[in-house]
C-alpha cells in the first residue's frame, strides 16, 4: 500500500470508513463537484400553528459532521460538473423566453422574436483566418515599420489569429474603455429601441410602456480578438410582459428595423483624460439580426439551437477564450506572468495603466484587468424575460424531495466550515462525475432513437 500514489491511499482510507456509503451519497448529491463547499449546522422545520417540531436536520450525524454542497462555478475550467449544470439552467432560462415553459405561457413563440449579434468596432486590423488574411496590392509600411497588409493563409489555429498587424498601431485604450462601457451601450441600445418603435407608430415614447414591452436574454463572449461581442435574443410582449399579447403593430419586420437603425445609430461618450482624451464609443458595423420562427420555418435558426447557442457561451471562463485569465490580478508583476497572448498582456497593461487614472476611477478597470476591462455578467436579461437561475434551483431541490412544507417556519443555522476534496476524494467525485455525465449522454440517445 505504501507504493499507491497519495491519492490512491487516501481513496482507500475513505472507502474504510464506516460512514463511506452516506459520504457517497452527499457526493452523489454534489454531482460529483470538483470544489464543494462544507457546511456545518442545522435546519429545524416547525408547524407554523402548533409549533411541532415536522423535521429536523444536523450535521452532527453526517460523516465529518459536515455537509457538501455545490461550488455552482458556471466555468469548466474550474468546476466540470456544475458548469454543466449552469449550462443547462441557461438553457431552459432561454428557451422558457422563447417558447414557453416555466412560468412563461406557450403564446411567447408566436410574438416579435429576434436573434441580435452586436459587435465591438475596429481597434485597428488583426491577422484572420480565411483565404488570405489582409491582401494589400500596394504594400507598404505604417510608421512603425511593419507591413500594413498580410497575405498568408492562416489555419484556424495558428497563434497569430487575433493579434494585431501592428501592436504600436492598436488601439489599445480604445479597446478596453469601450469594454468598460459596453453595458452602457446595451442599455442605451434597448431605450433607443424602444423610442424608435414608439415613433415608428406614431406613439409619445413615454406612452410606450402602456403598450408594449421589451424583454431581452444577452450572452457575452470574446472574439479572437479578444474584442467581447454580444448575442442576444429580443422578444416583443404586450405591457404586462410574457403574459400579454403585444398590441397589432409589434411585428417582427418593425423590430428588426428597430434594433438595426439603433444599434448604428447608439453611442457613449468616454470621460474626458488629459492622456486619451474624450472617445465616442459605438457598435460595430458588423451586425446580425435574424426573426426566430415559430414553426422552425423560414431560414432564422431554430429556437433550441439559439438556447443551446447562447448556453455554450456561459461556461466558457475568460481564460479558455483565450481573452484574459478567470483569477484577479492583483499586482502589476501578476499581469508578467499570466499565460496569455503578446495581445492579451498589452490589453491587461493598457486596464491597469488606466485604471491609475482618476478621470477613470468609476470604471474600476484594475479589479476588471483579467477580463480587460470588461465587468458585465456573462449572462444578463430584463426582468421578465422568462424564469430566474434562483427558480430553476429551487425546481430542483423539489425534484429531490426537499418540498416546501405549507405553513411551516424553518430555522436554519450555517457555517462555512472549508471547501474542496482531499486528493483521494477528488478521485471518487470525478468518478461519480463522469457516471452522471455518461448517464446524461446514454438519456439523450435514448430520446433520439
Ligand atoms: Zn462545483
Ligand atoms: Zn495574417
Ligand atoms: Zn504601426
Amino acid at each position: 500500500m505504501r507504493r499507491l500514489p497519495e491519492a490512491d491511499r487516501d481513496a482507500i482510507r475513505i472507502a474504510q470508513d464506516p460512514h463511506f456509503s452516506r459520504w457517497l451519497e452527499q457526493i452523489t448529491a454534489t454531482g460529483g463537484c470538483a470544489h464543494p463547499v462544507h457546511l456545518s449546522g442545522s435546519t429545524t422545520t416547525l408547524d407554523g400553528a402548533t409549533g411541532e417540531i415536522l423535521r429536523q436536520y444536523d450535521t452532527r450525524d453526517e460523516p465529518g459532521e459536515r455537509l457538501l454542497v455545490r461550488c455552482r462555478n458556471r466555468r469548466a475550467t474550474v468546476c466540470a460538473p456544475c458548469s454543466r449544470l449552469h449550462a443547462g439552467d441557461t438553457f431552459h432560462l432561454v428557451r422558457a423566453g422563447l417558447l414557453g415553459g416555466k412560468s412563461v405561457p406557450a403564446t411567447v413563440r408566436n410574438r416579435a422574436r429576434l436573434f441580435v449579434t452586436l459587435t465591438a468596432p475596429s481597434f485597428g486590423p488583426v491577422h484572420r483566418t480565411g483565404e488570405r488574411c489582409r491582401p494589400r496590392r500596394d504594400g507598404g509600411t505604417c510608421d512603425h515599420g511593419r507591413p500594413l497588409g498580410c497575405a498568408a493563409e492562416h489555419t484556424p489555429t495558428d497563434a497569430l489569429i487575433g493579434q494585431p498587424l501592428c501592436p504600436d498601431c492598436y488601439d489599445y485604450s480604445g479597446h478596453v474603455l469601450w469594454h468598460a462601457h459596453a453595458s452602457k451601450l446595451w442599455d442605451r441600445f434597448v431605450i433607443d429601441v424602444r423610442r424608435r418603435l414608439a415613433t415608428s407608430v406614431g406613439l409619445v415614447q413615454s406612452r410606450f410602456a402602456h403598450h408594449a414591452r421589451l424583454s431581452f436574454a444577452r450572452v457575452a463572449e470574446y472574439q479572437n480578438r479578444a474584442a467581447v461581442h454580444v448575442h442576444a435574443v429580443v422578444r416583443l410582449d404586450g405591457p404586462d410582459g410574457p403574459v400579454d399579447e403585444p398590441p397589432p403593430w409589434g411585428t417582427a419586420d418593425r423590430l428588426t428595423d428597430a434594433v438595426r437603425a439603433s444599434a448604428g445609430r447608439v453611442l457613449v461618450r468616454t470621460p474626458y483624460s488629459p492622456a486619451v482624451g474624450e472617445l465616442l464609443l459605438r457598435w460595430g458595423v458588423q451586425l446580425d439580426v435574424r426573426p426566430l420562427h415559430a414553426d422552425g420555418g423560414g431560414d432564422g435558426p431554430g429556437d433550441d439551437a439559439v438556447a443551446a447557442y447562447v448556453a455554450k457561451y456561459v461556461t466558457k471562463g475568460a481564460s479558455e477564450t483565450g481573452a484574459g485569465t478567470d483569477h484577479r490580478v492583483i499586482t502589476w508583476a501578476d499581469i508578467d506572468t499570466a499565460p496569455v497572448s503578446a495581445h492579451v498582456r498589452t490589453l491587461m497593461r493598457t486596464s491597469w495603466r488606466l485604471g491609475g487614472l482618476p478621470e477613470y476611477a468609476p470604471l474600476h478597470l484594475r479589479t476588471w484587468a483579467h477580463t480587460l476591462g470588461y465587468r458585465g455578467h456573462i449572462l444578463t436579461k430584463s426582468r421578465t424575460y422568462s424564469t430566474t437561475y434562483a427558480a430553476l434551483r429551487a425546481e430542483r431541490a423539489q425534484h429531490v424531495g426537499d418540498a416546501e412544507i405549507p405553513d411551516a417556519i424553518t430555522e436554519a443555522h450555517w457555517r462555512y466550515v472549508g471547501s474542496g476534496h482531499t486528493p483521494g476524494a477528488a478521485l471518487f467525485a470525478a468518478g461519480i462525475a463522469e457516471d452522471l455525465a455518461q448517464n446524461r449522454e446514454l438519456a439523450c440517445e435514448g430520446r433520439n432513437v
